[in-house]
């Protein structure tokens, strides 16, 4: 289905990545119901062989969710009660919010104004004697500069958790996002770029010693190949054999998914005017999968509603940073200008890989149009 004039244009609209996989799922559906294997087994296995291969890593150990991945693998590292862990504040609550459910405590770092994603200074301006690792947050599928992330957290003796629940497939200087931390960690819920049919995450790691703790931690804690040892607090955080199944047949089809992504995005750019809609900047190194669209406009609730009457879906990635939501007030330090700022501005367009140029032409010619109203008024 491909968005022509006059046709409302959803924000998402998951019908043709859902239909193109519908009679593959099916029948390997029909299979898992033949094996009655609904926890575990051949299939999420697989999938987890497929994934950590696609992203370059030695290990991929499925979760219930990506929130669950992240909470999990600062607890695998031994992060809780008493540690920091610094968080971009323009991020999704999940990024903050696992670090507190390890026990630690988030520390919010201010974004760049032009990519809106975490700096080195940032980092460094966030940092406290306790801080023990920092979330890097690959959001809206674009990749910080990972080079000079690392050399900051190793520096200060940081380790790197890389939030890539946006970015599967992201490159930084040709390699994948998710191999670059001590662990990367991922979500499936049905919107990112690689989407369930259901709730299911991610961790990908090289580390086997993590890797062996996480396929215990999401399994009560129990010990490889045993039922009834429990030798570490765990959780229930299992990927569904169901979900795994529809993640390896979406697998198998997320490059070209991505590259039609990357391509309408390059349209976007294109066509919208820098001067009223400009679009965050996406590094020369960062090879980016655009689970979203963002620009920035000033009168952001009337351009909305403009292109809502013109039948154009759009969304707010994201309309309060972390810092200023109630659960974690108290950990703010004080104002974080950039985030604060970008949250009254940021616009997400309609972007998924079956949108076609004419959606693009026509959301970008009424946003030009309705964003520079709205600059003189
Ligand atoms: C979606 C998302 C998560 C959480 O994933 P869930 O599967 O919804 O728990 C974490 N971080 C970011 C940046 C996300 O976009």
């Amino acid at each position: 289905m491909t968005a022509v004039a006059g046709v409302s244009i959803p924000f998402l609209d998951l019908t043709d990545v859902t239909e193109d996989v519908r009679l593959e799922v099916l029948e390997r559906w029909t299979e898992v119901l033949g094996t009655r294997d609904f926890v575990g087994g051949a299939a999420v296995a697989a999938f987890e062989h497929r994934f950590a291969a696609f992203c370059g890593t030695r290990h991929a150990i499925g979760t219930a969710n990506g929130t669950d991945a992240l909470h999990m693998v600062f607890r695998a590292l031994g992060i809780g009660p008493g540690d920091e862990v610094v968080v971009p504040a323009n991020t999704f609550v999940a990024t903050a919010e696992a670090v507190c459910l390890a026990g630690a405590t988030p520390r919010f770092a201010d974004v760049d104004p032009e990519t809106l994603l975490i700096t080195p200074e940032t980092l460094e301006a966030a940092l406290t004697p306790r801080c023990k690792a920092v979330a890097v947050v690959h959001l809206y599928g674009q990749v910080p500069d990972l080079d000079a992330l690392l050399a900051t957290a190793e520096r200060h003796g940081l380790l790197v958790v890389e939030d890539a629940a946006q970015a599967h497939g992201a490159r930084w200087n040709g390699r994948r996002v998710g191999s670059f931390g001590v662990a990367g960690c991922f979500s499936f819920y049905p919107g990112k770029n690689l989407g369930a049919f259901g709730d299911a995450g991610a961790v990908v790691t090289s580390n086997s010693g993590l890797a062996e703790r996480l396929r215990s931690m999401r399994d009560h804690g129990r010990e490889p190949g045993s039922h009834y040892e429990h030798t570490l607090l765990g959780t229930n955080s299992r990927l569904d054999t169901v979900q795994a199944v529809v993640l390896d047949a979406k697998l198998r089809r997320l490059r070209d998914w991505n590259t039609a992504r990357r391509a309408l995005a390059a349209a976007y750019r294109e066509l919208l005017d820098p001067e009223v809609a400009p679009v965050v900047r996406e590094l020369p190194g960062s090879h980016g999968v655009h689970h979203l669209m963002v620009v920035r406009v000033r009168d952001r609730e009337r351009v909305r509603q403009t292109l809502a009457e013109a039948g154009i879906g759009t969304g707010i990635h994201y309309p309060v940073p972390c810092h200023l939501m109630r659960p974690y007030v108290e950990f703010a330090d004080g104002p974080l200008p950039v985030a604060e700022r970008a949250a009254t501005e940021v616009l997400s367009l309609p972007l998924y890989p079956t949108l076609g140029f004419a959606g693009v032409e026509r959301v970008a010619t009424l946003l030009n149009e309705a964003a520079s109203r709205s600059w003189v008024a």
